[in-house]
């Protein structure tokens, strides 16, 4: 398989697969009990919360293990219920993870205002402070968008939102061993990581929390992570997302570097076998290695059948229902209309790519497209 599509997932690194096929076999026991196998338990995943502070620069005591990014946004949203400062500022581009979860806990109270965002793909964070009211408690703003990749201004949102008392969650999803994340820069109250997405196991992530007493539990049951996520701990996917999570952020700089050659061979490529070629969202404040474009006159379900014949794995934003394919919310929100939106690919590399496979990858689109 020619995989181009990370930022759907990763495959897990060997020696994350290593570790946890050990601790799978030879560790059992249950990390809440006192005796020494409970404690060797205990000791790998206090271990791993170290290993993710550390990638973050934030405090292990501020690390939550949760299911992945979907329960670390839910854990936000759903913290807030019953708090007397009901309304939430977010945006139209954010993942599913957010904005459902958003719609579902209207009825419950919880009220929202999603702002729009520029051709670019990048949120204006002047909108964001006209969305706020009086009873704002919360702005979530990803760090960089799934499908464009674009960087959003997350920063900057938490200086407004500082003055007036406002918490701030990013989903940070994307961004682990793609760029820097900083928690003492960034000060924001949350963010959200999700291990398969930085070659580590599926079915785990973190919720970092600034300041945990402001957290309220979203599953509750024995006392584990604080009496904030109660269940018993998936040990070898805690300790797998420790290691990945050291490891992607360890010599970001040369990752960074082969993904941007990765993605400039593609595009000055893409160039000579494809002139009408369009990039989406704005080219220079944007994850390396996403690459996210429109082929005009090509059907994108199309283009992926075909390549999928050549064992090539690459993804489109369309959600594709009852034989129904629908355009991408977020190519939309960006202004392409649907034939242009079913038009679009995203193209993601990563680790596990070479030079040799995008030069096969650009023959095979030459051989495609019309
Ligand atoms: N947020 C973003 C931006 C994502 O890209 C994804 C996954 O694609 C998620 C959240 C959900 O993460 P998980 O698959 O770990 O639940």
């Amino acid at each position: 398989m020619y995989y181009f599509d990370h930022s759907a997932t990763t495959p897990l690194l060997p020696e994350v697969s290593e570790l946890m096929d050990h601790i799978n076999k030879d560790v059992y026991g249950n990390p809440s009990s006192i005796y020494s196998i409970g404690r060797e338990s205990r000791s790998i995943i206090e271990n791993a919360r170290k290993q993710i502070a550390r990638s973050i620069s934030a405090r292990p005591e501020q690390i939550f293990f949760t299911s992945g990014g979907t329960e670390a946004n839910n854990h936000v949203f759903w913290s807030l219920i019953n708090n007397s400062q009901n309304h939430i500022v977010s945006n139209v581009i954010e993942h599913p993870a957010v904005t459902k979860v958003l719609e579902f806990l209207n009825p419950l109270g919880l009220e929202h205002e999603l702002v729009g965002v520029n051709e670019d793909g990048i949120v204006s964070v002047d909108d964001i402070n006209k969305a706020i009211k009086p009873g704002t408690s919360l702005i979530s703003l990803m760090l960089a968008n799934n499908e464009i990749g674009t960087l959003q201004p997350v920063q900057e949102s938490v200086e407004i939102a500082k003055e007036r008392d406002i918490l701030v969650h990013t989903d940070a999803v994307q961004c682990m061993g793609k760029i820097e994340i900083d928690v003492s820069t960034l000060r924001v109250d949350f963010l959200s990581l999700s291990a398969h997405k930085f070659y580590g196991p599926k079915g785990v992530g973190v919720l970092y929390v600034r300041e945990p007493k402001k957290l309220s539990p979203l599953i509750i049951g024995g006392g584990q992570e604080k009496n904030l996520r109660a269940g018993t701990e998936n040990i070898s996917a805690i300790a797998g997302m420790g290691l990945a999570a050291e490891t992607s952020a360890n010599s970001l700089d040369k990752k960074v570097v082969a993904l941007i050659e990765f993605e400039e061979q593609f595009k000055s490529g893409l160039n000579k076998v494809f002139k009408k070629a369009i990039f989406n969202g704005n080219q220079s404040k944007k994850l390396p290695g996403l690459i996210n474009v429109s082929f005009p006159g090509n059907r994108s379900d199309i283009i992926m059948t075909k390549l999928d014949r050549a064992s090539i794995a690459v993804s489109n934003g369309s959600a594709c229902g009852s034989g129904d394919i629908k355009p991408s919310p977020i190519l939309s929100a960006i202004g392409l209309d649907d034939s242009m939106n079913l038009s679009t690919i995203r193209f993601s590399f990563g680790a596990s790519n070479t030079p040799q496979q995008i030069d096969y990858l650009l023959t095979e689109l030459k051989s495609i497209l019309i």
